[in-house]
């Protein structure tokens, strides 16, 4: 029972480090059995399954454990909230149901027989990529949990022709990598650099923003400036940012990659 709650824990600072929104809640054991299970499930409205909540965290649980109908938490007495979930993990505690069966037993310190508790667990590892980009995402962006979005960062250097392609803007941005690979250097080969510069700036940015890197650093008009301004698009918090080649690499050195 102790290794359950230790695989529970596991799978909480997994869904943690992620950053994904996920509530743990009480589930039906179904055909595999067991006395205690639990699943991780993220909230959306796709979902499939459907779970009650108190909305203080008392209490939480997949409608199909409920013995009709349970409409307040049973800790506070608060209603609770509705909502449908994906469910992303499944743990079972299984006790001694099968070893019982199988009489599968060891001996104990002191030497006596003793029944093995088991117990099962499970993540939807392709599931978990999909659900949560379906969580993250925006209408016209997709987003990933940084730790396993494909890579890190995109650098969009200026169209062929344009005045800050005169101006060095593309040599400008290759020195912002080049300083990025030896400062950053686990940032390296999680960049990639969109070098389609017959196409607009927006239409790059665009791209980068169906893809879903993380950060999205632009040589737009500003790199004229003195020092250069980059323009930096920072996904996860949804804003953009004007700033110098230190300033971009300050920013990137928070980044986590596994
Ligand atoms: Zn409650």
């Amino acid at each position: 029972r102790q290794t359950y709650d230790l695989v529970c824990d596991a799978y909480r600072s997994l869904f943690d480090r992620l950053g994904l929104p996920f509530v743990k809640v009480k589930a039906a054991t179904g055909s595999i059995g067991g006395t205690v299970s639990h699943e991780f499930q993220l909230p959306a409205d796709i979902g499939e399954d459907r779970l009650v909540l108190c909305p203080h965290g008392h209490f939480a649980a997949n409608v199909e454990t409920l013995n009709g109908e349970q409409t307040s938490c049973p800790t506070c007495g608060e209603n609770l909230t509705r909502t449908k979930g994906i469910e992303v993990g499944h743990t079972f505690y299984l006790g001694t149901k099968y070893s019982s069966v199988f009489n599968a037993a060891f001996y104990s310190p002191e030497n006596k027989p003793q029944l093995a508790e088991m117990g099962c667990y499970g993540l939807g590892m392709t599931r978990i990529l999909a659900a949560s980009i379906e969580v993250l995402s925006t209408e016209d962006s997709i987003r990933w949990p940084s730790l396993i979005a494909p890579y890190q960062l995109c650098l969009i250097p200026p169209k062929r022709g344009s005045r800050e392609e005169e101006e060095e803007g593309a040599t400008l941005l290759e020195q912002v990598y080049n300083d990025l690979a030896e400062v950053l250097p686990h940032l390296a080969g999680d960049s990639v650099l969109d070098d389609r510069t017959q196409m607009t700036i927006g239409k790059r940015l665009k791209d980068a923003n169906k893809l879903g890197y993380p950060y999205v650093v632009v040589a737009g008009k500003r790199v004229r400036e003195d020092p250069p301004v980059f323009e930096v698009w920072d996904q996860n918090a949804g804003e953009v940012l004007f700033l110098t080649k230190e300033g971009v690499i300050e920013l990137l050195s928070k980044v986590r990659v596994p």
